[in-house]
């Protein structure tokens, strides 16, 4: 039995295409090992968004050199491989397979050459419709299930390298989706988390001709879902009738990811990002003026090229607007092929850097805020683990908070006996800036 090793970087998509690519694999009578000394195949599932997180591939790579003479091969796989091409076979020789994401479909075909013994196979075709959908996903997690929608992207923000490392933007059939959602709540899966670069800009290729909202409502639907998630929405493709769809389906999350980059309409026009403050504003109008209480979370980019002192101000004022439940700062990092490497007004690092603490530091006290609002509430959790240094239970709201609890009955895994991948009412105790503390309530406790 040949035996392989797979480490994944980057975001949640790069993490489900692992999932198939372990499922491909394991189904190609390959098996799992845990260590990379211990595989024949070592795997690395690659991410390019910023320059550390590319850095990170090619430290990995260097780390292993020496073992590519013990008869290992070596695969880069992802972004990185799209992004960099044959160019990694000059920088790292002991590498012999490199493929974008977009050829996994052809997965199969590039291992029977790499078994064949051939040292230089790549899969690096942008030229698709297809997504890659295969029956043998194996997943990590048993109780939440990752479901990719729509892969690649067709916007061209400028400061972004994905529509050139992932290819343009394909969704599948409403029908496939679905077929996916119900075998996977037969299986006992009770909540599904819907995936794609752009998510809302799903639109079904079937005559069937789904949009983003139907989608949403129909897989909040199925018999056993009981959550249903999606990340991560562009404000651009953002329309009313996905609140309402909140609104209307409790099986539908009221977690809303919407990426703003910047508080400030003349960096977004630099940015390319389709849209004004004022029009994303709109947006979180709609969500504050919901039925539910939609927890809103989003990505801004710090010191993007141009961006002055007084743009950052904006950014901060729309912070405080719109009380975000989370946000995940970046400081803008050049990448390759990308509009913005062309702009010449580049802010300097160490002023990128104070514009991200100041932002991670005014953030801090309005996460504070929002958490304090929910001590006294009830929440209803799934629950992912026991922290046995804590000796507490982790929960996750509907809005995606962390909730750690205790249970009086259930005071720690026991006999067999767990929570994990069950759901309970918490009472809300304490609030911190990233998490809520509680207690396991009791349904006849519950007022
Ligand atoms: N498609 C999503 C959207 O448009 O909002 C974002 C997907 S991107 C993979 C995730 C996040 O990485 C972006 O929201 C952005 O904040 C960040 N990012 C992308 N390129 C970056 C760059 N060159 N420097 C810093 N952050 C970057
Ligand atoms: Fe990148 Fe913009 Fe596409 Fe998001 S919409 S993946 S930020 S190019």
């Amino acid at each position: 039995m040949k035996t392989f090793y797979i480490e994944t970087f980057g975001c949640q998509m790069n993490a489900h295409d692992s999932e198939k690519v372990r499922g491909t694999l394991l189904e190609r009578g390959y098996m799992q090992v845990e260590t990379p000394d211990e595989a024949e195949l070592v795997l690395y599932n690659t991410c390019s968004i910023r320059d550390k997180a590319e850095q990170k591939v090619f430290n990995r790579l260097q780390q292993f050199k020496r073992a590519s003479g013990k008869g290992k091969v070596f695969g880069v796989l992802g972004c990185v491989a799209q992004q960099e091409g044959e160019r990694i076979f000059e920088r790292a020789p002991h590498v012999s397979l490199v493929a974008g994401s977009a050829s996994y479909t052809k997965l199969p075909e590039m291992l029977v050459q790499l078994e064949a013994g051939n040292r230089r196979v790549t899969g690096l075709s942008l030229d698709t419709d297809e997504t890659f959908d295969t029956p043998f996903t194996r997943r990590d997690n048993p109780h939440r299930a990752y479901i990719t929608i729509i892969e690649g992207c067709d916007k061209a923000c400028a400061y972004c390298v994905v529509p050139f490392t992932r290819g343009p933007e394909r969704s599948r059939t409403s029908d496939s989706v679905m077929r996916e959602t119900r075998s996977l709540a037969e299986s006992g899966y009770t909540e599904v988390q819907l995936l794609g670069q752009n998510v809302n800009s799903y639109r079904d290729p079937s005559p069937r001709g789904w949009d983003f909202s139907q989608l949403l409502t129909n897989a909040g639907s199925v018999p056993g879902i009981r959550r249903v998630r999606f990340t991560t929405s562009h404000p651009r493709d953002f329309v009313k009738s996905i609140i309402d769809a909140i609104d209307e389906n409790p099986a539908l999350c009221n977690h809303v990811h919407l990426p703003v980059q910047s508080g400030s309409t003349s960096v977004l026009a630099r940015m390319q990002r389709l849209y004004s403050r004022d029009e994303y504003m709109r947006r979180i109008e709609w969500m504050k003026n919901a039925k539910r209480d939609i927890a809103i979370t989003t990505d801004i980019i710090a010191g993007f090229p141009g961006e002055s002192e007084a743009d950052f101000n904006e950014t901060l004022r729309l912070a405080d607007e719109v009380e975000y439940d989370s946000m995940f700062i970046f400081k803008y990092s050049k990448r390759p092929n990308t509009a913005a490497l062309q702009y010449d007004d580049h802010v300097p690092e160490e002023e990128k850097t104070r514009r991200l603490m100041l932002l991670q530091e005014r953030q801090r006290a309005i996460q504070m805020r929002r958490n304090a609002s929910y001590v006294g509430k009830t929440e209803e959790v799934h629950v992912e683990g026991f922290n046995v240094a804590t000796g507490q239970w982790i929960g996750r709201t509907t809005q995606n908070k962390t909730l750690n609890f205790s249970d009086a009955a259930l005071p720690a895994p026991d006999e067999g006996q767990t929570l994990v991948g069950q759901y309970a009412d918490v009472l809300v105790t304490r609030a911190g800036p990233n998490s809520l503390t509680g207690e396991r309530v009791r349904e006849s406790c519950v007022q």
